[in-house]
């Protein structure tokens, strides 16, 4: 069966030209970059090559790049080296909407003697500013708020963001996992001083991250050893997946324009469609601007996980808006967050398209999904009665 992956949220395809970059890097070119010899030398031109790619995608100088692990490393780092910057800050400013890499270290922080501030969003998974307003202050070391959210692809105002932050004279920090290479960006232009990225939402492989930090902006590493990257963080390069994300970079630059408008055109006509013809549907954050990939649908009295165990036999992949939580399943914190109400966030389904979608792909969802959600509807005492209304 062929697989129609609308999953790319949660992991992308590693592009075939990724692929091919860094095979040598595996057999013949393993060096490391920090030997002093030619042959780590080779390693270490092309690990310079991929820093300038990425800086490139996000208008940053490469100084500004450190490799880490992944996105959820970057969020960390980030964190913490503004509460080391500043010791005497004891106050953090989050959202509710993050992602557990953002969250679950924040409310960690509040075992700690911090004050954290979780910021509440608007039943169209918008930022309430007033709030960061008033509950900002002198003592505020860091404000991570993200860039998109990877559930329903709502952006966050996060230039205005930081213009609020800097009037406190904190650092802020952005959580752009799901926006870079999605979304232009340049951070020559703009408030951000911290920016997180990871590899495997942009079709390079899992486990390499990027946390970009401005120059000038004092920095205390999380991960400390060698004087890898600059001694902001320790550890021998991850050469390989460095050189592919770099080539990763360069390919999302070229095709920025494409999933604007082609991507974000499938996307659309797959909600509009959806929408159209099941009834009780409604799209989670469609009244906010949004990434031109995600669509996050919910379809009243109908369980996400039956949604996804259907799709599946016609090998469409996607993604529910549940989360196990102490083995019951529980409408993600983020549709909470949202108000969305519990019959129709457990019937809450995330499409995520990439440039390597087709049309012929969403063609299949709008086909086959309306009988799905028919038959998920059919197992429900509600579902059965608005199916008869
Ligand atoms: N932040 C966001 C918004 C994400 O969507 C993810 C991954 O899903 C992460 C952070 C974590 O990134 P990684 O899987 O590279 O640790």
């Amino acid at each position: 069966m062929k697989v129609i992956y609308l999953d790319n949220n949660a992991t992308t395809k590693v592009d075939d030209s990724v692929f091919e970059e860094i095979r040598p890097y595996f057999t013949e070119l393993y060096g490391n970059p920090s030997s002093m010899h030619y042959f780590g030398g080779q390693v270490q031109k092309k690990v310079d090559e991929a820093r300038q790619r990425v800086a490139s995608l996000i208008g940053a100088h490469p100084d500004e790049i450190i490799f880490t692990s992944c996105g959820t490393e970057s969020d960390n780092a980030a964190i913490s080296s503004a509460l080391q910057v500043f010791p005497n800050r004891r106050h953090v400013i989050t959202t509710r909407v993050e992602h557990p890499a953002v969250l679950t270290f924040c409310r960690g922080l509040s075992k700690h003697g911090y004050r954290v501030s979780e910021l509440n969003v608007d039943n169209n998974g918008c930022l309430d500013m007033d709030e960061l307003r008033n509950v900002i202050d002198e003592n505020t070391a860091i404000v991570s708020v993200m860039y998109a959210n990877n559930e329903t692809g709502v952006i966050f105002p996060v230039e205005e963001v930081g213009r609020i932050v800097k009037e406190k004279g904190a650092f802020f920090h952005t959580d752009a996992v799901q926006a870079v290479g999605k979304i232009p960006m340049n951070m020559a232009d703009s408030t951000i001083d911290m920016l997180s990225l990871s590899g495997h939402k942009l079709h390079a492989p899992k486990g390499i991250g990027v946390l970009y930090v401005r120059k000038g902006v004092p920095f205390r590493p999380f991960m400390v050893g060698g004087h890898q990257e600059k001694s902001r963080r320790a550890g021998t390069e991850n050469t390989a997946s460095i050189i592919a994300l770099g080539k990763a970079c360069e390919i999302a630059g070229q095709y920025l324009d494409d999933e604007n408008v082609r991507v974000r055109a499938m996307r659309d006509r797959l909600e509009r469609e959806l929408l159209r013809i099941i009834p009780s549907s409604r799209i989670n954050g469609g009244g906010a601007e949004r990434l031109p990939n995600t669509v996050s649908i919910a379809f009243e009295f109908v369980e996400g996980e039956l949604i996804l165990l259907y799709l599946s036999e016609f090998g469409i992949c996607a993604s529910s808006g549940s989360a196990c939580t102490s083995g019951s399943l529980e409408p993600s914190h983020v549709l909470r967050a949202m108000g969305v109400p519990f019959t129709c966030a457990h019937g809450s389904i995330r499409f995520s398209l990439s440039r390597f979608t087709t049309d012929d792909e969403i063609d299949t969802v709008i086909r086959e999904l309306p009988g799905i959600i028919r038959r998920g509807r059919e197992m429900s005492p509600f579902g059965r009665e608005l199916l008869n209304s």
